[in-house]
């Protein structure tokens, strides 16, 4: 079975696209960036979510020579005009705190209206091989609520209640998510183009 590597440390992130590629019928053995202790993460620079993707899949494929996988994702709130979008797991100033982050967002919307509290998850997905470069992107739209719930998922789950659902993605199963999720679409879409790069 050939190797790819994900460009993350974050086994969870492993684990769950892992499960997305699986699931669309990707027959490869995906490992992350802990095999490869010594190469450097990559620093998100880009102005996108495509090119923070793209420069982290190029830059794994350039340091280990396997063909190389990496998203990046966030949470686009309509009413802070798109943010904090490629900010998403550094919003409240220290990267990865998820509480904070959510705690902050939560305050910034505090007078707002129902209908002025739509939001959208959005991943893109890139894969960096010897011949070719690809690219995919999804999304899930819905709306943030005022309180908390559910305690499965990450970052802005337990606010983010997906367009057509009464329950936030806190509050689904993982496969749940799966099948309606931003990089649930996105790995979807690159996994053929991925197996184009992997045959
Ligand atoms: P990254 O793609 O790992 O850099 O994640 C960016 C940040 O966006 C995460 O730290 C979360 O704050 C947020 N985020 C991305 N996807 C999700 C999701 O599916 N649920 C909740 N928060 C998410």
């Amino acid at each position: 079975m050939t190797r790819v590597v994900l460009a993350t440390r974050n086994e969870g992130k492993v684990v769950e696209l892992r499960r997305i590629l699986e699931a669309a019928g990707l027959d490869i053995h995906l490992v992350g960036m802990d095999q490869f202790p010594d190469v450097p993460d990559v620093v998100e620079t880009g102005s996108t979510f495509a090119e923070n993707a793209l420069l982290k899949a190029r830059a794994v494929y350039e340091a280990t020579g396997l063909v190389a996988v990496a998203d990046d994702s966030g949470l686009v709130v309509e009413a802070l005009n798109g943010m904090p979008g490629i900010l998403s797991a550094r919003w409240a100033g220290r990267h990865g705190d998820d509480q904070a982050n959510l705690d902050l967002v939560l305050a910034q919307l505090s007078d707002l209206p129902d209908e002025r509290r739509g939001a959208a998850f959005v991943c893109a997905a890139a894969a960096v091989g010897p011949d070719a470069e690809e690219i995919a992107a999804g999304t899930i739209v819905g709306s943030l609520i005022r309180e908390p719930r559910g305690t499965n998922g990450f970052g802005y789950d337990p606010i983010f209640v997906p367009d057509g659902y009464d329950i936030t993605t806190a509050e689904m199963s993982a496969e749940d998510k799966d099948a309606i999720s931003h990089r649930g679409e996105a790995f979807r879409a690159i996994a053929p183009l991925l197996a184009g790069m992997v045959s």
